[in-house]
Protein backbone atom coordinates (compact mmCIF):
# COMPACT_ATOMS: atom_id res chain seq x y z
CA UNK A 1 0.00 0.00 0.00
CA UNK A 2 1.59 3.43 1.08
CA UNK A 3 5.40 3.71 1.33
CA UNK A 4 7.49 5.38 3.86
CA UNK A 5 5.42 6.57 5.99
CA UNK A 6 0.62 6.98 6.49
CA UNK A 7 -0.74 9.26 4.99
CA UNK A 8 -4.02 9.50 6.07
CA UNK A 9 -6.68 11.92 4.57
CA UNK A 10 -9.02 12.93 2.57
CA UNK A 11 -6.99 13.08 -0.39
CA UNK A 12 -6.20 9.13 -0.14
CA UNK A 13 -9.28 8.04 1.32
CA UNK A 14 -10.19 5.29 -1.41
CA UNK A 15 -6.88 3.86 -1.76
CA UNK A 16 -6.07 4.20 1.95
CA UNK A 17 -3.19 5.89 3.78
CA UNK A 18 -1.40 2.87 5.63
CA UNK A 19 2.02 1.12 5.15
CA UNK A 20 2.76 -2.27 4.02
CA UNK A 21 0.48 -5.15 5.76
CA UNK A 22 -0.48 -8.35 3.33
CA UNK A 23 -2.33 -11.21 4.82
CA UNK A 24 -2.21 -14.08 2.75
CA UNK A 25 -4.32 -17.13 3.31
CA UNK A 26 -3.06 -20.59 1.48
CA UNK A 27 -3.55 -24.38 2.42
CA UNK A 28 -4.84 -23.22 5.78
CA UNK A 29 -2.02 -21.19 6.82
CA UNK A 30 -2.53 -17.34 7.37
CA UNK A 31 0.88 -15.85 6.31
CA UNK A 32 1.54 -11.62 6.94
CA UNK A 33 3.76 -9.74 4.37
CA UNK A 34 5.37 -6.83 6.67
CA UNK A 35 4.24 -5.47 9.80
CA UNK A 36 3.67 -1.79 8.62
CA UNK A 37 0.81 0.42 10.39
CA UNK A 38 -1.58 -1.94 8.37
CA UNK A 39 -1.36 -4.75 10.77
CA UNK A 40 -3.18 -2.80 13.20
CA UNK A 41 -6.68 -2.93 11.37
CA UNK A 42 -5.15 -6.72 10.48
CA UNK A 43 -5.08 -7.59 14.14
CA UNK A 44 -8.99 -6.00 14.83
CA UNK A 45 -10.29 -8.17 12.39
CA UNK A 46 -8.14 -11.32 13.86
CA UNK A 47 -9.39 -10.35 17.57
CA UNK A 48 -12.74 -10.91 16.14
CA UNK A 49 -12.54 -14.45 15.27
CA UNK A 50 -12.97 -16.72 18.21
CA UNK A 51 -10.08 -19.64 17.71
CA UNK A 52 -6.76 -18.63 19.14
CA UNK A 53 -4.71 -16.87 15.95
CA UNK A 54 -1.37 -18.20 14.45
CA UNK A 55 0.40 -16.83 12.04
CA UNK A 56 3.99 -16.55 9.94
CA UNK A 57 4.66 -12.78 9.47
CA UNK A 58 7.32 -12.75 7.10
CA UNK A 59 9.49 -9.80 7.23
CA UNK A 60 10.92 -7.80 4.11
CA UNK A 61 13.33 -5.45 5.86
CA UNK A 62 13.26 -3.49 8.94
CA UNK A 63 12.85 0.27 7.67
CA UNK A 64 9.79 1.69 9.98
CA UNK A 65 7.24 1.91 7.26
CA UNK A 66 7.78 -2.06 7.59
CA UNK A 67 7.31 -2.26 11.27
CA UNK A 68 5.27 -0.03 12.36
CA UNK A 69 1.96 -1.53 13.12
CA UNK A 70 3.90 -4.48 15.34
CA UNK A 71 3.32 -2.55 18.39
CA UNK A 72 -0.22 -2.21 18.16
CA UNK A 73 -0.52 -5.48 16.78
CA UNK A 74 -3.26 -6.46 19.47
CA UNK A 75 -3.28 -10.48 19.19
CA UNK A 76 0.34 -10.36 20.49
CA UNK A 77 -1.18 -9.39 23.56
CA UNK A 78 -3.39 -13.18 24.26
CA UNK A 79 -1.78 -15.91 25.21
CA UNK A 80 -3.70 -18.59 23.47
CA UNK A 81 -2.24 -17.24 19.87
CA UNK A 82 1.14 -18.06 18.31
CA UNK A 83 3.46 -15.94 15.83
CA UNK A 84 6.23 -17.12 13.86
CA UNK A 85 8.69 -13.77 12.68
CA UNK A 86 10.75 -14.46 9.27
CA UNK A 87 13.39 -11.95 8.08
CA UNK A 88 16.69 -11.55 7.54
CA UNK A 89 20.15 -10.86 9.86
CA UNK A 90 20.82 -7.11 8.92
CA UNK A 91 23.96 -4.99 10.25
CA UNK A 92 24.49 -8.29 12.24
CA UNK A 93 21.84 -8.44 14.43
CA UNK A 94 18.89 -11.57 13.94
CA UNK A 95 14.94 -10.71 13.13
CA UNK A 96 14.64 -11.37 17.35
CA UNK A 97 16.74 -8.42 17.88
CA UNK A 98 16.06 -6.48 15.80
CA UNK A 99 12.34 -6.19 16.67
CA UNK A 100 13.31 -6.46 20.06
CA UNK A 101 15.63 -3.52 19.66
CA UNK A 102 12.90 -1.09 18.19
CA UNK A 103 10.54 -1.89 20.77
CA UNK A 104 11.74 -0.69 24.05
CA UNK A 105 12.22 2.52 25.89
CA UNK A 106 12.50 5.46 24.43
CA UNK A 107 10.92 4.29 21.33
CA UNK A 108 8.27 2.68 23.00
CA UNK A 109 7.30 2.63 26.42
CA UNK A 110 7.16 -1.23 26.77
CA UNK A 111 9.15 -3.62 25.90
CA UNK A 112 8.31 -6.70 23.36
CA UNK A 113 8.55 -9.24 25.95
CA UNK A 114 6.01 -6.88 28.12
CA UNK A 115 3.77 -6.58 25.19
CA UNK A 116 3.53 -10.29 24.37
CA UNK A 117 1.33 -12.93 25.83
CA UNK A 118 1.29 -14.64 22.53
CA UNK A 119 4.03 -17.68 21.69
CA UNK A 120 6.41 -16.13 19.78
CA UNK A 121 8.98 -17.59 17.43
CA UNK A 122 11.78 -16.55 15.34
CA UNK A 123 13.84 -16.96 12.52
CA UNK A 124 16.40 -15.63 10.39
CA UNK A 125 16.23 -16.12 6.76
CA UNK A 126 19.58 -16.03 3.97
CA UNK A 127 18.67 -14.29 1.17
CA UNK A 128 17.93 -17.14 -1.66
CA UNK A 129 16.73 -19.65 1.03
CA UNK A 130 13.73 -21.53 0.04
CA UNK A 131 11.34 -23.57 2.91
CA UNK A 132 8.16 -24.10 3.67
CA UNK A 133 5.30 -22.86 6.30
CA UNK A 134 3.23 -25.63 6.28
CA UNK A 135 2.10 -26.37 2.14
CA UNK A 136 3.04 -23.34 1.35
CA UNK A 137 6.81 -22.58 -0.32
CA UNK A 138 8.67 -19.94 -0.22
CA UNK A 139 11.53 -18.65 -2.13
CA UNK A 140 13.01 -14.82 -1.03
CA UNK A 141 15.66 -13.12 -2.98
CA UNK A 142 18.01 -9.75 -2.43
CA UNK A 143 16.44 -6.86 -4.03
CA UNK A 144 18.16 -3.35 -4.86
CA UNK A 145 17.19 -1.08 -1.99
CA UNK A 146 19.37 0.65 0.68
CA UNK A 147 20.55 -1.91 3.63
CA UNK A 148 19.12 -4.52 1.46
CA UNK A 149 15.12 -5.81 1.25
CA UNK A 150 13.94 -9.79 0.61
CA UNK A 151 11.20 -10.21 -2.63
CA UNK A 152 8.91 -13.30 -1.64
CA UNK A 153 7.52 -15.98 -3.84
CA UNK A 154 4.79 -17.93 -2.58
CA UNK A 155 3.71 -21.17 -4.02
CA UNK A 156 0.46 -22.85 -3.21
CA UNK A 157 -1.15 -25.76 -5.56
CA UNK A 158 0.55 -23.94 -8.92
CA UNK A 159 -0.59 -20.71 -7.22
CA UNK A 160 1.98 -17.89 -6.96
CA UNK A 161 1.94 -14.26 -5.47
CA UNK A 162 5.09 -12.32 -5.43
CA UNK A 163 6.08 -9.85 -3.22
CA UNK A 164 8.43 -7.26 -4.37
CA UNK A 165 8.39 -4.28 -2.09
CA UNK A 166 10.94 -1.83 -1.70
CA UNK A 167 13.23 -2.09 -5.00
CA UNK A 168 15.07 0.07 -7.64
CA UNK A 169 14.95 -0.28 -11.20
CA UNK A 170 13.30 1.59 -13.81
CA UNK A 171 13.38 -0.09 -17.71
CA UNK A 172 15.49 -3.02 -16.32
CA UNK A 173 14.94 -5.17 -13.34
CA UNK A 174 17.60 -8.00 -12.02
CA UNK A 175 17.77 -10.77 -13.23
CA UNK A 176 17.06 -12.26 -10.15
CA UNK A 177 13.85 -10.20 -9.52
CA UNK A 178 12.60 -11.60 -13.12
CA UNK A 179 13.48 -15.23 -12.15
CA UNK A 180 11.56 -14.90 -8.26
CA UNK A 181 8.66 -12.98 -10.39
CA UNK A 182 8.37 -15.30 -13.08
CA UNK A 183 5.17 -16.71 -14.25
CA UNK A 184 3.31 -15.39 -10.92
CA UNK A 185 -0.29 -14.94 -11.14
CA UNK A 186 -0.07 -11.79 -8.78
CA UNK A 187 2.97 -9.68 -8.60
CA UNK A 188 3.57 -6.76 -5.86
CA UNK A 189 5.63 -4.87 -6.95
CA UNK A 190 6.74 -0.74 -5.74
CA UNK A 191 5.69 1.58 -7.97
CA UNK A 192 6.68 4.79 -5.99
CA UNK A 193 7.34 7.10 -8.67
CA UNK A 194 7.01 8.97 -12.07
CA UNK A 195 9.78 9.13 -14.33
CA UNK A 196 10.26 12.78 -13.14
CA UNK A 197 10.14 11.93 -9.66
CA UNK A 198 12.54 9.33 -9.89
CA UNK A 199 15.04 11.53 -11.68
CA UNK A 200 15.36 13.55 -7.95
CA UNK A 201 15.37 10.73 -6.13
CA UNK A 202 17.74 7.92 -7.31
CA UNK A 203 19.16 5.88 -5.40
CA UNK A 204 16.53 5.85 -2.56
CA UNK A 205 15.64 2.48 -3.32
CA UNK A 206 12.13 2.98 -4.98
CA UNK A 207 10.96 2.14 -8.60
CA UNK A 208 8.78 4.17 -11.33
CA UNK A 209 5.42 2.55 -12.19
CA UNK A 210 7.14 1.73 -15.57
CA UNK A 211 9.61 -0.41 -13.73
CA UNK A 212 6.85 -2.59 -12.21
CA UNK A 213 5.25 -2.39 -15.39
CA UNK A 214 9.17 -3.89 -17.06
CA UNK A 215 8.97 -6.14 -14.46
CA UNK A 216 5.49 -7.85 -14.88
CA UNK A 217 6.19 -7.94 -18.16
CA UNK A 218 9.49 -9.56 -18.05
CA UNK A 219 8.58 -11.87 -15.91
CA UNK A 220 5.22 -12.83 -17.84
CA UNK A 221 2.92 -12.72 -14.59
CA UNK A 222 -0.21 -12.64 -15.17
CA UNK A 223 -1.84 -9.88 -12.58
CA UNK A 224 0.31 -6.49 -11.51
CA UNK A 225 -0.35 -5.15 -8.50
CA UNK A 226 0.93 -1.67 -7.93
CA UNK A 227 2.41 -1.13 -4.40
CA UNK A 228 4.26 1.23 -2.04
CA UNK A 229 2.33 4.19 -3.41
CA UNK A 230 4.32 7.61 -2.58
CA UNK A 231 2.41 9.54 0.52
CA UNK A 232 2.10 12.52 -1.91
CA UNK A 233 0.28 10.82 -4.36
CA UNK A 234 -2.89 11.79 -3.87
CA UNK A 235 -6.58 9.22 -5.36
CA UNK A 236 -6.96 11.11 -8.40
CA UNK A 237 -3.27 11.18 -9.22
CA UNK A 238 -3.27 7.35 -8.77
CA UNK A 239 -5.98 6.52 -10.70
CA UNK A 240 -3.79 8.63 -13.29
CA UNK A 241 -1.14 6.51 -12.87
CA UNK A 242 -2.85 3.46 -12.76
CA UNK A 243 -4.95 4.32 -16.37
CA UNK A 244 -0.94 5.00 -17.76
CA UNK A 245 -0.16 1.08 -16.90
CA UNK A 246 -3.32 -0.49 -17.65
CA UNK A 247 -2.94 0.81 -21.16
CA UNK A 248 0.09 -1.32 -21.69
CA UNK A 249 -0.79 -3.96 -19.11
CA UNK A 250 -4.60 -4.14 -18.71
CA UNK A 251 -4.54 -6.93 -15.68
CA UNK A 252 -2.86 -4.18 -13.13
CA UNK A 253 -4.56 -2.67 -9.88
CA UNK A 254 -3.43 -0.03 -7.61
CA UNK A 255 -3.30 -1.40 -3.63
CA UNK A 256 -5.87 -0.64 -1.87
CA UNK A 257 -6.78 -0.83 1.93
CA UNK A 258 -8.73 -3.86 2.29
CA UNK A 259 -8.14 -5.26 -1.34
CA UNK A 260 -8.64 -8.76 -1.71
CA UNK A 261 -7.77 -11.06 -4.74
CA UNK A 262 -8.32 -14.71 -5.03
CA UNK A 263 -6.00 -16.80 -6.71
CA UNK A 264 -8.16 -19.19 -8.99
CA UNK A 265 -6.56 -22.67 -9.22
CA UNK A 266 -5.23 -23.73 -12.07
CA UNK A 267 -4.85 -27.30 -13.54
ZN1 LIG B 1 9.07 0.91 2.42
ZN1 LIG C 1 12.58 0.39 2.64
Amino acid sequence: MRGSVPAPGEATRRYGGNTPCVEVRAGGRRIILDAGSGLRGLGEQLRDTDRPVSADILLSHYHYDHLQGLPFFAPLAEPQNRFVFHGPRREGRSVQDVLEGQMCPPYFPVTLDEVARAKLEFRSIAPGEAFEIGPVRITSTELDHPGGNLGYRLEYRNRTLVYATDVEHTEHPSEGLVELARGADVLLHDAMYTESEYEQRRGWGHSTWAGALATAEAARVKKLVLFHHDPERDDRALDAVLRRVQKRFPNTVAAREGLTLRLAARS
